[in-house]
């Protein structure tokens, strides 16, 4: 349930006159239904975001240009800038099903990571795992991170160290996946929607991933994709990386699709935007797309049996 109310009070705070609604693509339908109550309320000119939106680090930084205040919806806040205002999203669904379906799973000291879509159920979390007996332990991550215990796709600094388990409570696999190949520990997934859980197995990604370094080693032409989102820019890791393929181009792409691509006749792709990219739609490219992780192993900087997610780490 978005908050209106708060909404109007900050442009009416701010005396903004031109506002602008970012919405990740599954609050979208959302957008046109506020925009009207907000443009009645406070009279100021609503203008809503159609691009694509992925995260936090994804501002429409034209829009931003164009108003007095952005509100970014169902992310925390990743950026500190006062015309950005992040409204996090908090799903509204019980945790009780699904973490007392993993109890037989876990460990005796138990590290616990969510999402923001989930934080507000945190403190319910550790209270079960308690009422179990077991040790819950949640750690605070980096700059990156708004809360205690949260996770992101390119930032798993609050995976506890220390611990016999991880319990990941949420959704997907990518973020219990990323937090065990950053761990090395077996991660839970507790899945509030569907009341499931399951331990996380990272075999396939791991071989997949294998498979496509191992393709790369004979590249002899590279392609280094830079992000222009706000926050994915890492120009100095491309640089670095730049120097070490030898032939290689830089290159700055917003959003990525496998025709962008293809259009450079490059042998491989290191792409230094967000670490999603690469994993999550690694079988729709013609050629191998590596991380930055990967790519020092390919080039014999870091071990094969260090394989880890990328992350783009804050202070
Ligand atoms: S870089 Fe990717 S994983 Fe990280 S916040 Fe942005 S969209 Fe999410």
């Amino acid at each position: 349930m978005i908050d209106v109310d708060g909404i109007v009070r900050i442009i009416e705070e701010r005396k903004a006159k031109t506002i602008g609604l970012q919405f990740p693509e599954g609050l979208k339908r959302q957008g046109p239904g506020i925009a009207k109550d907000v443009e009645a309320r406070t009279g100021a000119l609503v203008i809503v975001s159609g691009d694509p939106c992925y995260g936090a680090c994804d501002i429409d930084d034209s829009l931003l240009d164009m108003v007095d205040v952005l509100f970014h919806f169902g992310h925390s806040r990743l950026m500190d800038d006062d015309r950005i205002v992040f409204i996090e999203y908090h799903h509204e669904v019980e945790v009780d099903t699904a973490i007392r379906n993993a109890l037989p799973l876990l460990g005796q000291k138990v590290g616990i990571v969510t999402t923001v879509q989930h934080i507000h159920m945190l403190k319910r979390m550790e209270q079960l795992l308690i009422e179990a007996g077991k040790t819950p332990v949640i750690a605070r991550g980096d700059s990156r991170i708004t809360y205690p215990g949260q996770l992101l796709g390119c930032n798993f600094s609050a995976t506890p160290a220390g611990v016999d388990t991880v319990l990941y409570v949420g959704s997907g696999n990518f973020h219990p996946m990323g937090a065990q190949l950053s761990t090395g520990v077996p991660v839970i997934a507790a899945d509030p929607f569907t009341g499931e859980a399951r331990k996380v197995d990272v075999e396939k990604i791991m071989r997949q991933r294998y498979a496509l370094m191992a393709k790369a080693m004979d590249a002899k032409k590279w392609g280094i994709i830079i992000g222009t989102k706000t926050g994915q820019k890492r120009l100095e890791l491309a640089r670095r990386i730049k120097e070490t393929a030898g032939d290689a181009t830089l290159i700055s792409i917003r959003e990525i699709t496998p025709d962008r691509l293809l259009s450079f006749k490059v042998d491989a792709y290191v792409s230094t935007v967000c670490p999603r990219v690469a994993i999550d739609d690694a079988g729709r490219f013609g050629v191998p797309v590596l991380t930055p992780v990967e790519f020092d192993i390919v080039k014999g900087l870091r071990k094969w049996e260090d394989l880890a997610f990328d992350e783009i780490k804050g202070e």
